[in-house]
């Protein structure tokens, strides 16, 4: 096919998706476009009871010189300009997203409903201790869970992401070792590790150590032995690891660490896997962090609010971060303080508790679901992608887009898309944009960075088997269509607001995105 009717083919698709679509009046208009002075979202009787005005509420040299400006416009308006926006965006609510609980997994409505409960929501943190009971018991209960679920006694949960959580983690063995008098300069990391890690220890001012993999997927424990020594603090470790495999070493892991002196930190960021079949306290770890905005559902599109609380062992908790919540017996019952008492504490990581509204979503989910409905999250999440793991290695698919590592997965699996590249002339993220077509959200592509070409798929535990059997479908059919011609992938999106974005300058400049508002 020559390059002209190769053109033409990527036009027709991108007509056709166009042709058939319904067209509002003006699609691209923003709701500043929409606004008429004097319009308004709601209509109330006029209000009788006297009030101050405006005079005598503010000083004059506090008072604004011209009004705000806030689009005036109708309550229907109001309505379409988000339903528009939500349309403009691919999220969760909206279909398959295949970045799983790494990046978000389904968020119960109910959660919101909790969260916004007065009682927690307007609890000004300053609030003292005997009027904020109900708010201390929560983070008191929200911890022993996470303790039992990690398999180590104390948690704290002021960390306010997880890569504060890891920082937390490294501060509290640097304060371990100087507590016993030693120094220790290095932190080893697989090569599969997440960004956040090695970022972490040198912010920790730590000096990372990269460590090999096997051909397994799991540590190469040779590089390991050789690597760990009297200068080796910790081994920052996720297990099951970016590649979704279970490290079948992991006792050998732990032996060798210990054998050094050094602590374990487990990334448990995502726990997505092992929630009630296996405790990362048990595999041996000292330090684990949580991602409350992955595991446990909380919505953080556009950049917050999170959680990283950290569960630690019992050496290590004279450190935790202060205050810590404890509860004392009182009379027929328990009370609840925040314990500033606490001398050998790395002392604070940020402001008043922590992101409270995410501690009541996690512990209604915790709640709502008890152990063996967590145990079940974790269960569905595995076969869900061993589901589409073995689908998969069929078709086109099992042709073109080859397993990273040919292993029963656990939460998430990785494909190498090279075949496609060289037999197709393809590329992973050509696949990713055309899912959009067949509003399907883009896998995370090009990472682990171990794997040439890598497409990471997590389905989550929430999606049923159809949803699934359309995500196999839309990638042999994608990959039947570069057969034929690969420019139609190329060029994808053909569906969405915008096509092909210069992803660095989207990420450097954010002002892009305050335009389109
Ligand atoms: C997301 C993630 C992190 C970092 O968590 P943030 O809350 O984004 O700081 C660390 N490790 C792993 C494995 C992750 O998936």
């Amino acid at each position: 096919m020559s390059a002209d009717a190769r053109h033409q083919a990527g036009e027709a698709a991108a007509a056709r998706e166009v042709d058939t679509a319904p067209r509002p009046f003006d699609p691209d208009a923003t709701i500043f476009e929409r606004s008429r002075p004097g319009r308004r979202a709601g209509t109330l009787p006029a209000d009788d009871v006297p009030a101050p005005t405006i005079e005598q509420l503010i000083p004059e040299h506090a008072r604004r010189r011209q009004p705000p400006r806030l689009p005036e416009v109708s309550e229907p308006e109001l309505v379409r300009h988000y339903v528009g926006l939500s349309r403009r965006n691919f999220h969760l609510d909206r279909g398959f997203y295949p970045l799983g609980s790494c990046t978000m997994k389904y968020n119960p409505k109910l959660h919101e409903r909790l969260a916004a409960l007065p009682g927690f929501a307007r609890l000004h943190p300053c609030t003292p201790d005997e009027l904020a009971q109900g708010a201390l018991e929560l983070m008191w209960r929200l911890e022993r869970a996470l303790a039992e679920i990690a398999g180590l006694p104390h948690v704290t949960l002021q960390p306010g992401a997880g890569s504060q959580g890891e920082l937390c983690g490294l501060l509290l063995t640097r304060a371990y070792h100087e507590d016993r008098g030693e120094q220790r300069s290095r932190v080893l990391i697989p090569d599969t590790a997440h960004g956040t890690n090695p970022a972490t220890v040198t912010m920790a001012g730590y000096e990372p150590v990269a460590v090999g993999t096997a051909a397994d997927g799991g540590v190469d424990l040779e590089d390991l032995r050789a690597k760990a020594d009297q200068h080796t603090a910790c081994l920052m470790l996720t297990n099951p690891n970016t590649l979704g495999l279970f490290d079948r070493n992991i006792a050998e892991i732990a032996r060798i660490v210990r054998g050094v002196g050094a602590t374990l930190y487990y990334d448990g960021a995502n726990l997505n896997a092992v929630m009630g079949l296996s405790r990362p306290g048990d595999m041996g770890f000292d330090i684990v962090h949580f991602n409350l905005h992955k595991t446990f559902t909380q919505p953080h599109g556009g950049g917050g609010p999170g959680a990283g609380p950290v569960a630690v062992a019992d050496h290590l908790e004279p450190f935790l971060p202060k205050p810590v919540v404890v509860r004392e017996r009182r009379g027929d019952g328990f009370a609840y303080r925040l314990d500033y008492d606490r001398p050998r504490s790395i002392g604070r990581l940020r402001g008043f508790q922590g992101n409270f509204s995410t501690f009541v979503r996690a512990y209604a989910y915790i709640r709502a679901l008890g152990p063996e409905g967590l145990r079940e999250v974790s269960e569905l999440a595995v076969l869900n992608a061993n589901y589409l793991r073995a689908r998969l290695a069929q078709g086109r698919a099992g042709r073109y887009l080859r397993p990273g590592f040919d292993r029963t997965c656990m939460h998430e699996f990785v494909l190498s898309a090279r075949e496609a590249r060289e037999q197709l002339g393809i590329r992973a993220l050509d696949i990713a944009k055309r899912l959009l077509d067949w509003e399907v959200h883009p896998p995370t592509v090009y990472f682990p960075l171990l794997v040439e070409e890598a497409l990471m798929i997590e389905p989550t535990e929430t999606e049923p088997v159809e949803r699934l059997d359309h995500f196999v479908e839309a990638l042999e059919a994608i990959l039947a269509e570069a057969e034929q011609d690969p420019e139609i992938a190329r060029n994808a999106p053909y569906t969405t607001p915008v096509r092909r974005l210069d992803e660095a300058s989207a990420a450097r400049r954010p002002q892009v995105r305050l335009l389109l508002t």
